[in-house]
């Protein structure tokens, strides 16, 4: 597949990402793609479902295996802004992904920190994809939540600066 076929499928993901941006959801989105046409399109929703598995990943997966009918993603290609985490990875392999592609890195809770592939064996995977633009949405995302995050409280009145919420920029790597 050429590359600017990768690219524009990633943009689509992109759009999904932005979405989660407008719900104050941690900006990650994913397409899945089967003979070139989006069966599948989510963003991450974990703060509107209160769902902590409410991923991109998971819910594209759901919608495009609902779309085909059977449990199985072999021809299609599941894109994702960001390396998906061990959970997304393993669900990724439950369904047998015929591709990931996937943008910026997961330093932190990407799944490529785990010892053997939670992927289907027969996956093939591109990462670094818009890395720029996936993992750029992201550390926006974190820098304004930073800024209206007020400082944790101390006691003694000492002047502490806030602690960065979870999964702030230094975890994304841009390739
Ligand atoms: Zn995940």
């Amino acid at each position: 597949m050429p590359e600017n076929k990768d690219e524009h499928f990633m943009r689509a993901a992109l759009e999904e990402a932005m979405k989660a941006v407008d719900k104050q959801e941690v900006p990650i989105g994913a397409v899945v793609v089967c003979n070139d046409i989006i069966i599948g399109r989510a963003h991450n929703l974990t703060e509107t479902l209160n769902d902590p598995t409410a991923h991109a990943e998971m819910q594209a997966i759901t919608a495009a295996t609902g779309w085909l009918g059977g449990k199985y993603l072999i021809d299609c290609t599941v894109y994702v802004t960001i390396e998906p985490c061990a959970m997304c990875a393993g669900a990724l392999g439950w369904s047998q992904a015929g591709r990931l592609v996937y943008g910026a890195g997961d330093i932190k809770k990407g799944y490529t920190l785990i010892n053997g592939s939670l992927l289907h064996p027969k996956t093939v995977v591109k990462s670094g994809v818009l890395a720029r633009e996936c993992g750029g949405l992201l550390t926006k995302f974190f820098k304004s939540k930073r800024k209206i995050t007020p400082p944790v409280p101390t006691k003694g009145g000492s002047d502490m600066p806030p602690v960065p919420p979870e999964g702030g920029s230094e975890d994304i790597k841009l390739f």
